[in-house]
């Protein structure tokens, strides 16, 4: 496994108060280190270039937003730059692209991408809830151009991630799936929303009401996330890992707990060791409780430096039955019943 991380995410600044605050970098920075200490492979990131990014952004938007170095400016109503944003945007980006490298080319069968500003709310002509540069489906849209056929993008962070789904949502070659609270912000991510033209069937949407804990999530991955993702065969899985779905997490209110993080993980790595040799990375997306997002990262550190093969071990069920899960698994298996079998 290799980590891709530099402490210059800490140069993109935000408001004071703002959740995506330059705290979360030291977070990183600390469980960089520590992989570093352990003996694993820590590199810094290139920086993505124009036509890295204009695979998936118009081009007019990259002009915008380049426009925008040097000062601080406000693109949304909670995202923001400030002088260096826009080149910390680029590393990120870049992470992104070189963990994919790695991972493709076979220095290493995973990669993680820590880094901020996160990525899956940007559109391909508008930043959007803290994003600047949609890194996944950077990421994904360079594995392509590297001969990589087919990539499941799977993103757990609470939030929908609309930005991935728009870009790829014709693409039959990519397949996007996301768990996350609704109805919450964005207001995407309807079950009924399985992708368009030739890539019908591709976008799988698990919306879980406020309140959902481990036992939904399960329940969620057993019954849809995985059949699908092993009917699909990706030769590449990429992971959004956001991680405000903790208990912890200030701004949203599902319930999932570091282990379930880490089941979820162990989960995809399976999965991947299943369809595509481990070749997994991930990037980071949300997660704004300090404590939970370094525990989290840790977790994930833990599960892809390890060798694979081991069965994820879910959190014991509590009293809560996943009614939510059930829920969302029910509706997510009648939507794409015509796609995949379940
Ligand atoms: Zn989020």
């Amino acid at each position: 496994m290799i980590v891709v991380a530099t402490e210059r995410f800490a140069e993109h600044q935000t408001p004071p108060g703002h959740p995506e605050s330059p705290e979360r970098a030291t977070v990183m920075d600390a469980v960089a280190d520590e992989w570093r200490q352990a003996g694993g492979d820590v590199v810094a990131p290139g920086s993505a270039t124009f036509d890295q990014l204009a695979r998936v952004h118009d081009e007019g938007y990259l002009r915008r937003i380049a426009g925008t170095a040097g000062k601080a400016a406000k693109l949304d109503p909670d995202t923001y730059t400030s002088p260096e944003s826009v080149e910390i945007a680029h590393l990120a980006a870049g992470a992104a692209i070189d963990a994919v490298e790695h991972v493709v080319r076979g220095s290493h069968r995973r990669g993680l991408a820590l880094v901020r500003p996160p990525g899956h709310h940007a559109e391909a002509d508008r930043a959007m809830g803290y994003c600047l540069y949609n890194n996944a489906a950077v990421a994904v849209a360079h594995a392509k151009t590297i001969g990589v056929p087919k990539v499941a993008i799977l993103d757990y962070d609470v939030h929908h991630g609309n930005g991935t789904q728009h870009i790829f949502v014709s693409d039959p070659d990519v397949l996007y799936v996301s768990l996350h609270q609704s109805p919450y912000y964005p207001g995407t991510g309807d079950v009924g929303e399985v992708g368009r033209g030739a890539g019908a069937g591709f976008t799988v949407n698990l919306p879980l009401e406020v309140g959902a804990v481990d036992e939904d999530y399960r329940v969620a991955f057993s019954e849809v996330v995985l059949p699908i993702v092993r009917q699909f065969r990706p030769n590449l899985v990429v992971l959004s890992a956001g991680f405000d779905a903790h208990e912890r997490d200030p701004i949203a209110g599902m319930r999932v707990t570091t282990g379930g993080f880490a089941a979820m993980t162990m989960d995809l790595l399976n999965v991947a060791e299943e369809c595509c040799a481990g070749r997994l990375m991930a990037v980071t997306e949300g997660g704004y409780d300090l404590r939970a997002f370094g525990d989290c990262l840790r977790q994930v550190v833990r599960v892809f430096g390890s060798h694979g093969g081991g069965t994820a071990e879910w959190p014991t069920a509590g009293a809560i039955a996943p009614t939510r899960g059930r829920a969302a698994a029910q509706a997510a298996r009648s939507a794409l019943g015509r796609f995949w079998s379940f």
